[in-house]
């Protein structure tokens, strides 16, 4: 009996899998080819790891993202689909460090049963990462996408990764990585040279969490967050009010909501703080939705990719803090 249980539900899992990727397939999610036989089927957990893999991985492999814009990694729960996604990819990239907390049992199970799982921080020399100053489990800060030359150190691990799955394409990999890789150093210099516009008094960051941390570390911009440095934590009243006294000591102009968190929280500091509250959200977890083009001082930018992201947000907080 328990048997012909396990066939069934080996056999349900099999035909989700292969309908799941039929949906991606009619959906336009993945690289539409002539031949997509043979091509790694490789699955990603939030938007700037699926950027960062669908760009190394060209058309050699078919790329699922799991999580949309706007979605908050840290309160992510599997879905079905995603379930039969996981089950059907060769590869599987997150971010790691516990960013995705409620998928991190998952994906655990997964590596310990078949291997592939890759966390792309892995990349990250332990020194160059950051303690929270609130407890998170004792756990790093996972946001390390903030600051670009560090994000640039994850490219190795889906380098690695499929160049051992896909030996054929390693060459074409370790190129469109080194590439990639010069345009995140770059990115990193050109939002140096634009946060040196706003006058160092007033070069912080307020915003709904801690996700700016590493951005903030990079760029020499004081961060403070309502929320700890996970969105599935509570802030206080406590929290609030010294967050409010914080602002008006500083006298900062403008303080800034998120796109994957709730803005009432921010929005409820800055009307007791009197400050106003930016008018565009900062991506801090989620990239913004694909083709969401806008030109801003005279540069166009994509705000569903990451180097469209970043250049949003610095843009977003010169603007608001000069
Ligand atoms: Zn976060």
């Amino acid at each position: 009996m328990a048997k012909k249980i396990v066939v069934i539900i080996v056999v349900i899992g099999a035909l989700a899998s292969g309908l799941s990727w039929m949906l991606q397939k009619e959906q336009g999610m993945s690289h539409s080819s002539a031949n997509e036989e043979g091509k790694l089927r490789v699955v990603t957990t939030t938007t700037m790891v699926t950027d960062m893999v669908k760009i190394i991985g060209g058309e050699r492999i078919l790329v699922q993202g799991l999580m949309g814009p706007g979605v908050d990694p840290h309160s992510y729960q599997v879905t079905f689909r995603d379930t039969a996604a996981l089950q059907g990819a060769d590869i599987i990239f997150y971010s790691g460090h516990h960013l995705e907390g409620k998928m991190q049992d998952v994906l655990e199970k997964r590596a310990k049963k078949h291997g592939g799982v890759f966390a792309v921080t892995d990349g990250i020399a332990k020194a160059d990462l950051l303690q929270p100053e609130e407890e998170f489990q004792g756990y790093y800060d996972p946001h390390i996408w903030g600051d670009p030359a560090l994000w640039a150190g994850c490219l190795s691990v889906v380098v690695d990764a499929l160049s051992e799955a896909d030996p054929n394409g390693a060459e074409q990999y370790q190129e469109r990585a080194g590439r990639y890789r010069d345009e995140l150093l770059a990115l990193h210099d050109w939002a140096r040279a634009r946060i040196g516009e706003i006058a160092p008094e007033q070069r912080v960051l307020v915003t709904s969490h801690d996700a700016f941390h590493y951005f903030g570390k990079a760029f020499a911009v004081e961060v403070k967050g309502l929320q700890g440095v996970s969105t599935n934590s509570e802030s206080g009243l406590k929290d609030r009010s010294d967050l409010v006294d914080f602002i008006q000591r500083r006298a900062l102009k403008t303080i800034f909501p998120e796109s994957s968190v709730n803005a009432k929280g921010i929005r409820a500091v800055a009307a007791e703080a009197g400050v106003q509250v930016s008018e565009h959200e900062l991506f801090s977890d989620a990239m913004g939705e694909p083709g969401d083009t806008v030109t801003l001082h005279g540069e166009t930018y994509d705000k569903g990719s990451y180097i469209g992201m970043i250049k949003h947000n610095v843009n977003t907080l010169v603007d608001g803090l000069k």
